[in-house]
C-alpha cells in the first residue's frame, strides 16, 4: 500500500462501511502505514474508497491513535478559526483554512489503538476541539472527496485575528453609536395636562395670598386690641 497523489481518485466520495465486511483489516492497514509525523490518514488516501480513517487526537487525556468507522458529525460549533495545515496526498502544500474550533461527533465504531497495537473500542459520541477538532474535519473531508486545497487559503493566521479583532471593535462602536443618546428623554408635552399644571399653580397662588392677606388682618387686630 501506498500513500495516492492523484487528485481525481482523491475527489472522490467514500462509501460506507460495512460492519460484516473485513473492515478490520483495512482499519489496520491504516494504522500500519500511519506515520509519527502526521496527525491522520484516511483510507482514500491509500485509494480505499471507505469512510474510515485514523486520527491522532488527545481527546482530553495524551494523545493517542484513533480509528474511525463510518463517522459523522453531530454537532459543529458556529465558531471557526485558522488551521495552518499539510496533507500527505498533496505534498509540499501548507494551507490555513478555516476549520469550526468544537464538534461533536458520533460513529459505527471507533478503537484507541496504543503503541503495543492494542484496540479499544470507544463509545460515541466525542467531543474534540482545537486540534483535534481540525484532525478531525481534514480527515472527514477527505471522505467527502474533499481536499485541503479546495479550501480558501486564508493566508497569515496572525493578520487574520487582528482583522477579527478590529471588525469586532467596529462592531462595537457602531452598536453605541446607534444606542439612544439620552435614555431620561421626557415625555411628549401634553397640552392638557400642561393646562390643568398651570390652573393648580394659580389656584396655590391665590389661596397663599389670602392666608397672608387673613395673616395681616390679625396682626392688625393684635395690635389694635392689645394698645
Ligand atoms: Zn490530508
Amino acid at each position: 500500500m501506498e500513500i495516492i497523489t492523484d487528485t481525481t481518485i482523491l475527489s472522490n466520495k467514500s462509501e460506507e462501511v460495512d460492519l460484516d465486511s473485513g473492515y478490520r483489516n483495512v482499519l489496520g492497514g491504516l494504522v500500519g502505514m500511519f506515520e509519527r509525523n502526521t496527525l491522520g490518514l484516511a483510507a482514500p488516501q491509500l485509494g480505499i474508497m471507505q469512510r474510515m480513517f485514523v486520527a491522532l487526537l488527545y481527546n482530553k487525556t495524551v494523545p493517542s491513535l484513533y480509528g474511525f468507522v463510518n463517522p459523522r458529525f453531530e454537532r459543529k460549533g458556529k465558531k471557526e478559526v485558522p488551521s495552518t495545515e499539510a496533507c500527505l496526498s498533496i505534498p509540499d502544500v501548507t494551507r490555513t483554512v478555516l476549520r469550526h474550533n468544537y464538534i461533536e461527533v458520533n460513529f459505527d465504531k471507533c478503537f484507541q489503538i496504543s503503541d503495543e497495537g492494542q484496540w479499544e473500542e470507544v463509545e460515541g459520541p466525542m467531543q474534540l476541539s482545537a486540534r483535534d477538532a481540525f484532525v478531525f474535519q481534514h480527515e472527514y473531508d477527505h471522505l467527502e472527496g474533499t481536499l485541503l486545497t479546495d479550501h480558501t487559503d486564508i493566508g497569515n493566521p496572525v493578520e487574520w485575528w487582528a482583522k477579527q479583532a478590529l471588525k469586532k471593535r467596529q462592531k462595537i462602536k457602531q452598536r453605541q453609536k446607534n444606542a439612544p443618546k439620552n435614555l431620561t428623554k421626557p415625555d411628549k408635552v401634553n397640552p392638557k395636562k400642561q393646562a390643568q399644571l398651570r390652573k393648580m399653580e394659580k389656584a396655590r397662588r391665590k389661596k397663599n395670598r389670602m392666608l397672608a392677606k387673613r395673616k395681616a388682618q390679625l396682626e392688625f387686630m393684635e395690635k389694635e386690641s392689645s394698645a
